[in-house]
C-alpha cells in the first residue's frame, strides 16, 4: 500500500487521536510505523520492553555461524526520530476499556482511542511433562530469538562429536511452520563440517510437516543418513522430558540426546490470555478486514497471537496484517477511506547455505475468515542454479524486509 494514501487528506484534518501499540515485534512495530507515516494527525505510542528486537528470521541461520547475532538486531531510533512515534520501554500491564487507557507495568497510564495488541507467542509448558520456563536455561526452545538461541548455540559448540541432537516439534498451529525443519537442515550441515559423527533426531508431536517433500528430498541429497524424523504415529507422542539426564520420553521408547532443543505446544502471548483477547484454542480471534478483536471491541490484534483462517504465523504475515490494521484504523479515527486488505505471506527457507526455498500466498477475507487466494510453492526437481538464487534473494529479503519495519 502507498504511504502517501492518507497523508494530505489527514494534514487537514482537526483530529488528535492517539493510538498505543502493545509489543514492538513486526506485527506492532509495523503498525505504529504504517499509522506514523500515513496518518500524520494520529499521536501514535509503541509500548515494548525491549531497548532492541530480535528476528527469529534468520537465526537458525545465526544458530549454526553463518550469520552473527548483531546482524538479527534492531532498534527503534528510527521509528521515534523519522515517523515521530513516541517509543516507551515497559511492559503493558492491562487495558481499561471503559476509562480508555493503557496501564504500564511502571504504573504509568496511557489513554487512547484505538489500541492494536502484537504480543506474539506464549508457550504451553502445562503441555509437557516435566518441561517448564525453569527448564528452558537447561533445554532450550530457542523459539524467541535473544538469549534463548545464544544458548543453543553455545550448546552445539560444546557438544562433543558422536552425539545426538534432539529436536522435538510442535504440534500444529505454531510460530512458523517449516521453521524446526530449517533448524534441522543447517544443524545437520555444520554437523557435516565440524562434527561428522554426529546425527539429528526430530521427535514430531505431528504425522506430517510443512513442505516436507522439499525437507525429505534436500536431506537426502545433503544430508544422507544424519537427520531422522519420528512422526507422532511411530512414537505415539512425547510423554515427557528428563531435564536433568536430557532425555525425552515418547510412548514407545525414551531418547537421549547429547543437545536437546525442545520446541513446546504454542498460543498467543501471555498479555493477550491476560486481557481476554484468546478464545478457549489459545489464539485471538479477529475481524479479517480490521484486526479488530471479536472479543474485545476497539483492541486491534495483529500477528502471531491471531487466529486468522488460512494465514500461517510467520513474521511477513505480521507485517501485511499489520498494514490492513493500521489503514483500517486511520480509517476509523479520521474518517480515510478505507481500502480492502492487501494479505500476504513471502517465505524463504535454508536447506544448506546455498541452496534455499521460497512460497508466495495471496490471501482474502472470505465468510468471516482469511483463506487463500493464489499460492506459488518451490518445486522438488528444481536446479541447484534457481535454489542458489533463492538464497541470495534471501539475504536482500531480509535487508528489505526488516527496513520496511524498523527502518
Ligand atoms: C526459528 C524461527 C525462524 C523463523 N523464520 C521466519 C522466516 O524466515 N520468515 C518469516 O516470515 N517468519 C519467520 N519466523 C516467524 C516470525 O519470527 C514470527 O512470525 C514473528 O516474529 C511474529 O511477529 P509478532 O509481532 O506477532 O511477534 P514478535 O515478533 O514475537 O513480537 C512480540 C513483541 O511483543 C512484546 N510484548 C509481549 N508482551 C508485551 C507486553 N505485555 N507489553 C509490551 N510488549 C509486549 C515482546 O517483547 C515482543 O517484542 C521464524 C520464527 C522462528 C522461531
Amino acid at each position: 500500500m502507498a504511504l502517501a494514501a492518507f497523508g494530505p487528506r489527514l494534514a487537514a484534518s482537526e483530529a488528535k487521536a492517539r493510538v498505543v501499540v502493545v509489543g514492538g515485534g513486526i506485527g506492532g512495530a509495523t503498525v505504529a510505523k504504517y499509522l506514523a507515516a500515513t496518518a500524520p494527525t494520529i499521536k501514535v505510542t509503541l509500548v515494548e520492553p525491549k531497548p532492541h528486537y530480535t528476528t527469529c528470521f534468520f537465526s537458525n541461520l545465526y544458530l549454526v555461524g553463518l550469520r552473527s547475532f548483531e546482524s538479527l538486531s534492531h532498534g527503534y531510533e528510527t521509528l521515534a526520530q523519522r515517523y515521530g512515534i513516541n517509543v516507551i520501554h515497559d511492559s503493558v500491564a492491562a487495558i481499561d476499556p471503559v476509562a480508555k487507557t493503557v496501564g504500564l507495568k511502571s504504573g504509568r497510564k496511557l489513554p487512547y482511542d484505538r489500541v492494536a495488541v502484537a504480543p506474539g507467542i506464549a508457550f504451553k509448558y502445562d503441555a509437557l511433562a516435566g518441561y517448564d520456563e525453569a527448564a528452558t536455561q537447561v533445554i532450550p526452545h530457542a523459539w524467541n530469538a535473544g538469549p534463548q538461541t545464544k544458548l543453543l548455540r553455545q550448546q552445539l559448540e560444546s557438544m562433543e562429536d558422536g552425539g545426538v541432537f534432539v529436536l522435538v516439534a510442535p504440534p500444529n498451529p505454531f510460530r512458523c511452520p517449516p521453521a524446526p525443519y530449517e533448524r534441522a537442515s543447517l544443524v545437520a550441515c555444520y554437523f557435516k563440517q565440524y562434527k561428522p559423527h554426529s546425527r539429528i533426531l526430530i521427535l514430531d508431536a505431528k504425522d506430517s510437516f510443512n513442505s516436507q517433500d522439499l525437507f525429505l528430498d534436500a536431506w537426502e541429497r545433503h544430508y544422507r543418513g544424519m537427520i531422522e524424523w519420528l512422526p507422532a504415529q511411530f512414537t505415539g507422542g512425547i510423554k515427557a522430558i528428563d531435564v536433568r539426564e536430557r532425555s525425552i520420553k515418547t510412548a514407545t521408547e525414551t531418547f537421549k540426546a547429547a543437545v536437546a532443543n525442545v520446541i513446546p505446544p504454542q498460543m498467543a502471548g501471555q498479555f493477550a490470555q491476560q486481557i481476554g483477547l484468546a478464545d478457549q484454542s489459545g489464539w485471538c480471534p479477529i475481524d479479517p478486514v480490521t484486526f479488530e478483536s471479536k472479543l474485545q471491541p476497539g483492541i486491534h490484534v495483529v500477528g502471531d497471537a491471531t487466529s486468522a483462517g488460512d494465514m500461517p504465523k510467520s513474521a511477513f504475515v505480521a507485517n501485511s496484517q499489520a498494514k490492513a490494521c493500521a489503514f483500517a484504523i486511520a480509517g476509523a479515527l479520521t474518517g480515510s477511506e478505507r481500502l480492502p486488505p492487501h494479505l500476504f505471506n513471502m517465505c524463504y527457507t535454508f536447506l544448506a547455505p546455498d541452496d534455499a526455498v521460497s512460497n508466495a500466498i495471496s490471501f482474502e477475507p472470505a465468510a468471516g475468515t482469511i483463506k487463500i487466494d493464489h499460492s506459488f510453492v518451490s518445486q522438488v526437481q528444481e536446479s541447484a542454479e534457481t535454489r542458489r538464487r533463492a538464497a541470495h534473494e534471501a539475504e536482500g529479503w531480509y535487508d528489505t524486509f526488516t527496513h520496511d519495519t524498523f527502518g
